[in-house]
């Protein structure tokens, strides 16, 4: 039945790619000890890469039905893409997911109204002014307690920073007229990480590039990775519009997780993660001493998009002194996944507790990692269990050790 010829079944345009895409699959199953859900609870098959790929082939050719539980097997998919990095048959998964949850629509666990604030940074910003000023951040895990373990508003909660958020990313300097990079800011980022997109500005400025910065918007992944395809789209819109207007050659996003979404707003840009340009031009930047241990987490983005896991580590060995340790995989993934962690709270718990574990093996004196989203999960187990190690951007850490006056 799963090999019904096409013609047999007509299908609207998306399911005949889902279908396509899926037929690339070869079963082999070199792709099971890689991912972090297969693993989870026991080894499921449904839960792994082979058996999504089943489920969405048997879904696009209208052999099964949507049910609530095929469809939480896809949904509980994290996007990290560790399967497709082995995969020896080159199954694009990543683009079958988005095709297989846009066919599926929105699922009905996505928390739309809290997604639809984190994507609005001006408003986010407001009221982290506001919860600031009542002291949120001392009673928000009181008040997070009283809802239910499964709340993605309590997953929110728990994952506030105790900080207020840096101002927003500025150019600072001779404002240059003909910008060659661009630096996206993102949503969450644009507010959480401000502080890290300050630092790549420093160090990219420093190495001799000239910066712009676009408006701070959503890069539109959640809605894509969540099925919202039409809201997906209309993000892909505004970065075009928004690109057009910049007039740089290259994209940048200290984002990981945002790179995926922006390369394929716009095919045919170069969308870099700035590690890789400041890993190529390191001549140019010197650092001062820090005689510390770092525990580094690399977001599966980083490792599986942006592919810059080894100039990163490059990079941070031009700062004497700095004992970096890489934390081993797996569990491949801290489970933070974009929206993962607001719509399956639990499961994103149990990797983030694994990565931790993993983290505190190494003892380190603080936590790297490039993806707000994935920091913003960690802080919180670390917060949880009393860890106190803090947390930061691998480039906020290299632009406070510059040495300004190479
Ligand atoms: S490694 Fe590739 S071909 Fe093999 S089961 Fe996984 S997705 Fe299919
Ligand atoms: S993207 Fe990650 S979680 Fe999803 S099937 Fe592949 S390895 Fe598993």
């Amino acid at each position: 039945m799963m090999n019904m010829p096409l013609e047999k079944s007509p299908m609207p345009a998306s399911a005949g790619r889902v279908a396509e895409l899926a037929d690339q699959c070869v079963q082999c199953g070199l792709c099971l000890p890689v991912c972090p859900t297969y693993a989870l609870l026991g080894r499921n098959e449904a839960e792994s890469p082979r058996g999504r790929i089943a489920i969405a082939s048997a879904l696009a050719r209208g052999l099964v039905e949507p049910t609530a539980g095929l469809r939480e097997h896809l949904d509980h998919c994290l996007g990290c893409l560790n399967c497709e990095a082995v995969c020896p048959a080159n199954v694009q998964y990543g683009e079958l997911l988005v095709e297989t949850r846009a066919l599926l629509g929105p699922a009905t666990r996505r928390p739309r109204l809290l997604l639809e604030l984190v994507k609005r940074p001006a408003l986010m910003r407001a009221l982290r002014r506001l919860g600031g000023w009542l002291a949120l951040p001392r009673w928000k895990n009181g008040l997070a307690r009283r809802l239910p373990v499964h709340s993605p508003w309590r997953a929110a909660l728990l994952s506030l920073p105790a900080r207020a958020p840096a101002a927003p990313v500025r150019i600072s300097g001779e404002a240059s007229e003909r910008p060659r990079l661009a630096l996206f800011p993102g949503c969450v980022a644009s507010v959480d990480d401000a502080d890290a997109q300050q630092a790549a500005v420093t160090l990219l400025q420093t190495a001799g590039f000239h910066v712009s910065v676009l408006p701070a918007f959503c890069c539109g992944a959640m809605d894509l990775h969540g099925g919202a395809a039409d809201a997906a789209e209309q993000a892909a819109q505004s970065i075009r519009v928004a690109w057009a207007a910049s007039g740089a050659t290259i994209l940048l996003s200290v984002t990981p997780g945002c790179l995926g979404t922006l390369r394929r707003a716009l095919p045919g840009v170069s969308v870099l993660d700035p590690v890789q340009l400041l890993a190529e031009h390191a001549a140019a930047l010197s650092f001062r001493p820090l005689a510390q241990r770092v525990a580094l987490h690399l977001p599966c983005t980083q490792v599986n998009v942006a592919r810059t896991d080894a100039a990163l580590l490059q990079l941070l060995r031009h700062v004497p002194g700095l004992d970096v340790l890489t934390l081993p995989r797996p569990p491949y993934c801290c489970g933070a996944a974009g929206s993962h962690l607001l719509e399956f709270p639990e499961r994103a718990a149990q990797l983030r507790d694994d990565t931790l574990r993993q983290a505190a093996a190494l003892e380190p004196q603080q936590l790297l990692s490039s993806n707000i989203g994935c920091r913003l999960h960690l802080d919180a187990g670390i917060e949880q269990h009393g860890l106190r190690w803090p947390s930061q951007h691998p480039l906020t850490l290299l632009a406070q050790q510059l040495e300004h006056s190479h």
